[in-house]
């Protein structure tokens, strides 16, 4: 994942916030405020700290079950892709940070149970895809065998090399690991309890960055066999004969992408009327389509009842929105109907923290209600549960704590990628959202049968939307589903954050043969110029 692979070059200068200057009106100032090499020690640094705090270690076990004195710059609570990554930046900045953590392995859900071993196993079935289906392209694979506990295997040495490379990041940037279940008690103090007791630490700032785990569905707990959520379906240890997914956001699909190609017989329940529904209607659309051509069963406004274990799998009753009802049966069922926070337990109870509906709220710069709280990721009321957004709220945090130019997250330049076959990936506003504000929009549309690198690859479907203010040419928003859809669509994320219009797209160029090709046509396609289609 782009973010984690960035991470491992954390010893370049704060190049991640460097966009910021443009947005300082005098490019020469903030410059100068990046370049300040040690920001801390104007803001928090009690000489206390220096004489009686190991650094390495954090507490020596006498200190258990009293309060520090020694307060830190900046205590992080969660090593996911926010908390991690916040900590880091912390310690670029030179802020004496502890990062705490509750888990033997450092890189949340992301690293361990999400973004990273989903995508490894992703690129597996890609390669199988195409080693079952080599015949058209006249390479002739006799007999091919899937070793399915290599493909974990892999996909676990993956996971613990980057984990590693978390832990080794951390160290370099100075930031002190704790390990253990932290509690906000209030005043700037954390408690954190782990097998060697209890203690308390102070910090001037917190960051609360405890991310989400999966939701059931009521009355229903996971277990390692039947009844799986992300963590236990990353577990199995062969692809089971047929399963059912309940629920078609991104993790849904992205599952029942890789098992499909990986040979089970997949059904997907969604309750809403379309699936991946925060997506523009034509990509919903496009990806029924295509998973209906892959064979992958959908089934849309409908309701999964009565699920229960059986013998050898689990059984539901199945009402579908002609409201016909049907017995199915699996070897596996896969809940993946959203994240709820991690804001439970923690100790909010003794903060101002306000929340909405269990998510933290905050302002632009992602301060909570109480004074020094921060919250990023996961866990914060009104930005999309992504590690991309986490990270980015991390930054922003962390900035701002440090008197550093901290630009608040545009909510319309958030990429959203969706790791299926065809791939999605999608920026900005869609169709229905920009008509709703009542903007006059064009629509420019290109298909992918038009590229010619996407004939090569031997990926049709899909297209490439473009949503554009009528007027002045502004890009609204742009919305892909096809062959690499979600890396095509950081051309779309640049063209947006530079404020280009689509006419300075238009005369982007292009190279040939590639797949961004499309995207340049697409822009075209805004006023019928498009070539190819
Ligand atoms: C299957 C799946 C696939 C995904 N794929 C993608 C993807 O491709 N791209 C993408 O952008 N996003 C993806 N996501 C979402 C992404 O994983 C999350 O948005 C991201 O991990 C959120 O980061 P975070 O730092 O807020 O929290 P998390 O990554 O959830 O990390 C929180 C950490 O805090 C720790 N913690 C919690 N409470 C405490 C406590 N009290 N004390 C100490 N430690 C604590 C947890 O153990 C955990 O390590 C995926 C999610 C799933 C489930």
């Amino acid at each position: 994942m782009g973010h984690l692979s960035a991470g491992f070059s954390a010893g370049a200068p704060a190049g991640l916030e460097g966009g910021a200057a443009f947005f300082c009106g005098a490019r020469f100032v903030c410059e100068d405020v990046w370049a300040n090499p040690h920001p801390a020690a104007s803001i928090n640094t009690t000489s206390s700290h220096l004489i009686l705090f190991s650094r390495r270690t954090g507490y020596d076990p006498g200190d258990i079950g009293r309060i520090k004195k020694v307060p830190y710059d900046l205590i992080v609570i969660g090593s996911g892709p926010g908390g991690y990554s916040a900590a880091i930046r912390a310690g670029q900045f030179g802020l004496k940070t502890a990062l705490i953590e509750k888990q033997a392995k450092l890189g949340g859900t992301c690293l361990l149970v999400g973004c990273i071993p989903t995508k490894s196993l992703l690129q597996t079935a890609d390669v199988w895809d195409r080693f079952v289906h080599s015949e058209a392209e006249g390479i002739h694979c006799e007999n091919p065998r899937l070793d399915y506990p290599k493909v974990k295997d892999r996909k676990d040495g993956i996971v613990n090399k980057h984990s590693k490379g978390v832990e080794m990041l951390l160290k370099r940037a100075k930031v002190e690991r704790i390990s253990g279940f932290a509690t906000l008690k209030g005043g700037g103090k954390v408690e954190v309890t782990s097998d060697s007791g209890t203690q308390t630490l102070e910090a001037k700032n917190i960051i609360i960055a405890t991310g989400s785990e999966a939701r059931m569905l009521p009355g229903m707990q996971p277990d390692a066999d039947f009844i799986l959520t992300n963590i236990e379906i990353l577990n199995l240890t062969s692809v089971p004969k047929s399963l059912i997914v309940i629920g078609a956001g991104a993790v849904g699909v992205e599952f029942a992408s890789i098992f499909k190609r990986f040979g089970a017989d997949v059904t997907v329940i969604e309750m809403l009327p379309r699936i991946v529904p925060v997506e523009d209607e034509d990509i919903s659309k496009e990806l029924e389509r295509s998973f209906k051509k892959q064979k992958i069963r959908v089934e849309t406004g409908a309701r999964a009842e009565n699920i229960r274990k059986t013998a050898n799998g689990v059984s539901l009753t199945l009402t579908t929105k002609e409201g016909k009802q049907e017995t199915l049966q699996a070897e596996k069922l896969l809940v993946a109907v959203g994240r709820k926070p991690n804001t439970e337990k923690i100790g909010l109870e003794n903060t101002k923290v306000e929340l909405d509906r269990g998510f933290i709220k905050v302002d632009a710069h992602q301060m909570t209600a109480e004074p020094g709280v921060y919250a990023i990721g996961d866990v914060v009321a009104g930005t999309p549960q992504l590690a991309h957004v986490a990270t980015r709220e991390g930054m922003i945090a962390v900035a701002h704590m440090a008197g550093k130019p901290a630009i608040p997250i545009n909510k319309t330049r958030i990429p959203g990628c969706t790791y299926t076959e065809p791939g999605i990936g999608s920026v900005g506003l869609t169709e229905a959202q920009a008509r709703a504000q009542g903007r006059k929009v064009k629509i420019g549309k290109f298909p992918f049968v038009g590229n010619s690198r996407a004939t090569i690859l031997g990926h049709h479907d899909g297209f490439i939307k473009v949503v554009a203010d009528e007027q002045y040419g502004e890009i609204l928003g742009v919305h892909i589903i096809g062959p690499e859809g979600f890396e095509l669509v950081a051309e779309a994320v640049a063209a947006m954050e530079a404020e280009a219009t689509v006419d300075v797209m238009m005369q982007t160029i292009h190279a040939h043969p590639t797949l961004y090709e499309a995207v340049g046509e697409a822009f075209n396609a805004v006023y019928g110029l498009s070539i190819n289609a």
